[in-house]
């Protein structure tokens, strides 16, 4: 298993944390898009964030990590749900060098989308003022959530990998001067922890570098693969928000339709028959 994320936490402590490594879904998503190497490398930071945010869902559904810009890429995002699918784009990047975070995403905003499978969607939105996407993160953690969050990431054109460490609510057996000891104590050796060490060391091997004096408990690994949510009913959901005239008028043209999704390259085609049952009332 290649593609994998994995919770760990610190016994008689509020603080846990999420490891991930991306591989095939990594490149699945880059593949066919001939980014600039700057752009898939951020691309692939993204996906490791998205894929640490959403083992903070509670309940089924998806994560939306998305940034918009004035810099040399408008928009990219990526997108991880609760059952361990990603899939991850960047748009109008094309001639994007800069290694500068800053010149990536100038006069940027993070948008987080969570989107449960039941009930309301909510978005929260932090400046893009940190110096790279971890610094995002962990200001949009204290902001929105209140929560003290460490967030690393690595990705190398072949990989992409995440670590995360949160403070959980405060517990009853912590008292609030401990709570804040450990958090300085366990963040702080995080701090050593370097980008090629990420990329390259087994889980296990990274945590017992950082903390083999600590009682760290590792949960079991989950699975992740690349997984577009494409269909053909919500790609005709889409077309319908064109309106009928608009819709019409481009089959008058062209004969059908045809939409590929810029996620996965699926492509679809629909016709006149399809376009007019999407505007008939249905049945109850
Ligand atoms: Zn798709």
């Amino acid at each position: 298993m290649t593609d994998q994320l994995q919770r760990f936490i610190f016994d008689q402590t509020d603080i846990r944390g999420e490891i991930t490594r991306l591989d095939t879904s990594y490149q699945e998503t880059i593949s066919n898009h001939h980014y600039p190497e700057v752009v898939a490398h951020l691309l692939g930071e993204f996906l490791a964030a998205a894929t640490l945010l959403s083992a903070t869902l509670k309940f089924e559904g998806t994560i939306t990590l998305q940034a918009r810009s004035e810099g040399e890429i408008p928009l990219i995002m990526a997108e991880a749900s609760s059952d361990h699918k990603l899939r991850g784009i960047a748009r109008e990047a094309d001639n994007a060098v800069s290694e500068d975070f800053t010149k990536l995403l100038t006069n940027g905003q993070l948008i987080i989308t969570v989107d449960p499978k039941q009930g309301q969607r909510y978005q929260g939105i932090v400046a893009l003022e940190g110096n790279n996407l971890s610094e995002c993160l962990e200001a949009y953690f204290l902001q929105s959530e209140q929560l003290s969050t460490r967030v690393w990431l690595a990705s190398d054109q072949q990989q992409a990998v995440g670590m995360m460490l949160q403070e959980l609510p405060p517990s009853e057996q912590v008292s609030a001067e401990q709570r804040q000891q450990d958090w300085q104590h366990i963040s702080k050796l995080a701090e050593t922890l370097t980008a090629p060490e990420l990329l390259s060391l087994p889980f296990d091997e990274l945590l017992y570098r950082l903390y083999h004096q600590e009682q760290v408990r590792m949960f079991e690994p989950d699975a992740l693969a690349f997984q577009c949510s494409c269909s053909e009913t919500r790609t005709l959901n889409a077309l319908r928000t064109l309106g009928r005239e608009e819709l019409d008028s481009i089959i008058e043209e062209a004969g059908a339709i045809e939409v590929n999704c810029e996620f996965c390259h699926q492509h679809y085609s629909f016709d006149g028959t399809a376009i007019a049952q999407l505007f008939e009332p249905t049945l109850h």
